[in-house]
């Protein structure tokens, strides 16, 4: 799975989908560009999410806030002084490390031991296997479990109580050494803020120390008002918004998975306090059915619930996708209570209660937040896509099966060959079809590597211009998951490809 993870990187560099921030100086650590392809893919999966959103509800509107923000928002908002991160650090090899990474870490490899055992068990017994049997009798797989709970209370408990010198020391007692040194030479525990910070105004005026929002949701807070009485809403409501956030990650590793500069996809709803729990579960089940309709296999996702719950929420779940390197919070789905909007009232000093026409009645609406990383929805789309087939003639293909209504490129015209009026063909259905999708024009090389130049970049559909067209106005329409190809008409094409690539 690592060696495949390996192959989607270079291949997202290789064919223009994402490149490390400032290449030619070596790159910037968890900084990335998207290139040609990975724009497209990118801007495709912030309209699908957009349109199912802000079009398909007539409750939901989107804006568009700014990143800089006064700076009394991120002390109202609990960023100034909690928005931590435990770092440690080892001695021998100076690298720097989240604890509680190093603790998760630490977790999964009592998972993966009790998964060893089950997976040997199983391969033995065959079909008479009963994993659940197993997994409550053997003794191996109880003697982990028990080590793994232990750790578990033990690691929830400091991360409640903030005690960062507990986080050490089940560093030390589990003797967990470093990735790169192998020692176990470890400092204390400290906290590292994770907000960027810098300065608005001349210094001769007082320069105000400002930061680059960590998360896009508190432009939506600060203006639900605005939006409320400009929009005549009335609760339940939501403002859904996609933007940059920043965050100065300790530990920058899985090339997109967790980034410095990132997009978020965030919609918060509002609604009437105690109501919020149940609408936390509609919207738990609504974000989950829409992961699922892109048809990666319901096997690839699954829900983690949160035990530990931030200060500000009643009830939080993650939705987890299958990555290379295991199951992964792409989306959060949490009920914030009024925590941010009290908060608001507090610092501003102004009056920013919802008044119910209904029931003449003022409050302050409880919040459910959905959020999702555009480039953590990017890497999972990607890494599901990614296939590499042997072809009946022994060949091997790289083939990216993108969702139809996400790629970059729905449709390359290529004539078959570079003369005969081919190339005029090909360019006259290509500047009827432009207008209604992304298409690409490919001359050079021999048709099957043009086709595999497209499987690489996952376009769905390929058209070849021959001799025969010329006749008949007819050409050849391949499938690039089948690789069947069918005769079609080119008056019939635009119907075609918009029937099978709409979202
Ligand atoms: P993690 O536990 O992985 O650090 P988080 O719980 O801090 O994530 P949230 O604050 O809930 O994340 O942010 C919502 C979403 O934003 C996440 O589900 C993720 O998709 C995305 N996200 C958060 N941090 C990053 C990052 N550093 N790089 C890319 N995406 C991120």
């Amino acid at each position: 799975q690592e060696d495949v993870f390996k192959k989607l990187v270079s291949h997202c560099k290789e064919y223009g989908f994402v490149f490390p921030s400032s290449d030619i100086y070596d790159g910037l650590g968890a900084v990335y560009d998207y290139g040609q392809m990975g724009v497209e893919l990118k801007n495709n999966i912030k309209q699908y999410w957009w349109q199912s959103m802000v079009l398909l509800h007539e409750n939901i509107v989107g804006i568009d806030s700014a990143i800089f923000m006064h700076p009394t928002i991120w002390k109202a908002s609990g960023h100034v002084d909690a928005f931590n991160d435990p770092l440690i650090d080892n001695r021998d090899s100076k690298k720097r490390y989240r604890a509680d990474v190093l603790i998760e870490d630490q977790l999964a490899k009592y998972d993966d031991k009790i998964n060893k055992e089950v997976a040997k068990a199983a391969k033995k017994f065959g079909e008479a296997f009963d994993e659940a049997q197993f997994r409550s009798t053997n003794g191996r797989v109880l003697e982990h479990q028990a080590k793994r709970d232990a750790l578990h209370e033990r690691y929830s408990k400091a991360l409640n109580e903030n005690n960062l010198e507990e986080l050490r020391q089940i560093i030390i007692d589990e003797e967990i050494a470093c990735p790169v040194s192998g020692t176990k030479n470890w400092t204390e525990v400290r906290q590292f803020n994770l907000m960027f910070s810098t300065e608005m105004g001349s210094t001769s005026d007082g320069a105000m120390k400002i930061y680059l929002r960590p998360e896009t949701a508190q432009g939506i807070f600060v203006n639900y008002l605005n939006v409320q009485k400009t929009g005549r809403m009335k609760i339940p409501f939501g403002i859904a918004q996609i933007g940059k956030a920043f965050r100065n990650e300790i530990v920058a590793r899985q090339f997109i998975f967790r980034m410095r500069e990132f997009e978020q996809m965030e919609m918060q709803f509002f609604v009437k306090p105690g109501t919020e729990l149940e609408w936390f579960k509609t919207w738990k089940a609504t974000r989950l059915k829409w992961h699922k309709a892109l048809g990666f296999g319901d096997d690839h996702y699954r829900y983690h619930d949160h035990d530990k719950l931030a200060h500000y929420a009643n009830a939080a779940t993650d939705i987890e996708f299958l990555m290379p390197f295991g199951f992964k919070e792409v989306e959060g789905i949490h009920s914030r209570t009024n925590f941010d909007l009290s908060q608001h009232e507090k610092f501003s000093g102004k009056n920013i209660k919802y008044f119910d026409p209904e029931t003449n009645e003022s409050y302050t609406p409880f919040v459910i937040e959905t959020s999702i990383g555009v480039d953590r929805m990017f890497l999972s789309i990607m890494s599901a896509s990614y296939c590499e087939e042997t072809l009946e003639n022994g060949e091997t293909r790289v083939v990216l099966k993108l969702p139809a209504a996400l790629a970059p490129v729905k449709l390359a015209v290529m004539p078959l060959v570079k003369k005969d009026g081919l190339p005029e063909k090909a360019r006259e259905i290509i500047d009827d079809l432009k207008f209604h999708f992304h298409c690409q024009y490919d001359e050079k090389d021999s048709i099957g590597k043009r086709y595999r130049r497209q499987d690489a970049i996952g376009t769905p559909y390929c058209v070849t211009v021959d001799h025969q067209t010329l006749e008949d106005n007819c050409v050849t329409l391949r499938n690039r998951d089948t690789m069947q190809q069918e005769r079609v008409a080119i008056s019939e094409l635009n119907n075609i490809i918009a029937d099978r690539v709409s979202i």
